[in-house]
């Protein structure tokens, strides 16, 4: 895989930050085998030359992310969800959707020098001339996203603020949850005592993807099933979370996915580059407003920022929330151990009352997490993302 189709984030030059692969998969495919506990691509080796009884079958839902797989060896288990995988389902006969996100938009805008709003004006003119019905935009589903995140904040503060509460999961740190490859990490490799910190609300993909799957689809008189949702993101470790089973449910017998299908940016710069059109000077569409944030004068607006900007919005909020204090300006980040990791402190008449961190890499994270374990804390939200330098 070239490293080329990598957002970013992604191809960040720290890539010692990220854990080396060094970590028996114990993917449990055949019990008796050793080969039950070799990584993923040694196990396929081993299952080739000594075949199992029954046929084995490892599907992205299987991946663990328990070393390296997650930012390297998982694109062999992508075909299912890849460029040419989209583009014959255009033709499939179902309605093909496609929400772009802000961070893929701006990557794009910076490779080709135009605008955001340029960008999303002429991927929509390019997917609908293959065939899409409508190209959205997932920042609407990221305010959403933060409107339940700064929901669910206040509500656990105000539980922990309870001397009777000592119940694991209504107490703080609240650590984000919108970025997979933390969540891949926690979920299978930390265990159960980190779980409960972790923020119940759906990320902006996965928000959109309910919103089409289950609302969307009525207005356009269609059955879930019938449309073949597909995201544009800046990671590829968004197509693992669009794979959970959480996201799947059922409608007349059938199974339906949110999201049927993540395009990385790199991938889409590839279908860009694929075309014979020159993408800076080819028509633009006017955007599909419902779930798009456009204004009267078809200007874009979002929170910006890689991350979301969760911890941002929620500290601002909670400051007004809770302390009634507005906050005016850029939020006063100090820099700790290394710009991935910022804390920002509310003081009111001289005392600390919220402090909240910017958690990003390997490394950070593993030091948060550990003092989450210890009880050592001494923040109420962290916004944790698995790649470094994230802005
Ligand atoms: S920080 Fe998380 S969401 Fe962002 S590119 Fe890395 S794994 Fe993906």
């Amino acid at each position: 895989m070239s490293s080329s189709r990598f957002s970013p984030a992604l191809q960040a030059s720290d890539l010692n930050d990220f854990i080396a692969p060094s970590q028996d998969c114990v993917v449990s495919l055949n019990k008796n085998s050793a080969a039950s506990r070799l990584p993923i691509k040694k196990k396929q080796v081993v299952v080739s030359t000594k075949p199992p009884e029954e046929s084995v079958k490892i599907s992205l839902k299987d991946c663990l992310a328990c070393s390296g797989c997650i930012t390297s060896a998982e694109t062999v288990m992508l075909e299912k969800q890849s460029l040419d995988d989209f583009v014959t389902r255009i033709n499939s006969g179902k309605t093909v959707i496609v929400s772009v996100s802000p961070q893929s938009r701006a990557s794009l805008a910076a490779f080709f020098g135009l605008s955001q709003s340029q960008v999303f004006r002429k991927l929509t003119a390019l997917f609908k001339s293959m065939g899409v019905k409508a190209v959205y935009d997932t920042s609407s589903s990221r305010d959403l996203a933060l409107i339940e995140a700064c929901n669910e904040f206040i509500s656990r503060y105000k539980l922990s603020q309870l001397s009777s509460n000592k119940e694991v999961g209504t107490s703080l740190p609240v650590l984000s949850s919108a970025c997979p490859g933390w969540i891949c990490y926690a979920e299978k490799t930390l265990g159960s005592y980190i779980l409960p910190y972790i923020s119940s609300v759906k990320s902006p993909q996965q928000v959109i993807g309910a919103a089409i799957k289950h609302h969307m689809v009525e207005k356009l008189g269609l059955k879930p099933y019938d449309v073949y949702h597909v995201t544009v993101m800046p990671c590829y470790d968004k197509k693992l979370e669009a794979v959970r089973g959480d996201f799947v449910f059922s409608v007349e017998e059938k199974e339906v996915t949110e999201v049927d299908s993540v395009l990385t940016t790199g991938e889409v710069l590839d279908l860009i580059q694929s075309k014979s059109v020159d993408f800076k000077t080819m028509e633009e569409s006017p955007l599909d407003r419902l779930l798009t944030n456009v204004d009267d004068d078809g200007h874009l607006y979002g929170v910006s920022g890689g991350s979301g900007g969760y911890a941002e919005t929620i500290f601002r909020y909670a400051a007004r929330a809770l302390f009634n204090r507005e906050i005016e300006g850029p939020l006063d980040f100090k820099v700790l151990r290394n710009s991935d990791f910022r804390e920002v402190t509310l003081e009111v008449e001289g005392s600390p009352v919220l402090k909240f961190a910017l958690c990003y890499g390997f490394r950070n994270l593993q030091n948060i997490v550990r003092k989450v374990k210890m009880g050592k804390c001494e923040y109420q939200f962290i916004e944790v993302m698995a790649c470094p330098s994230v802005v």
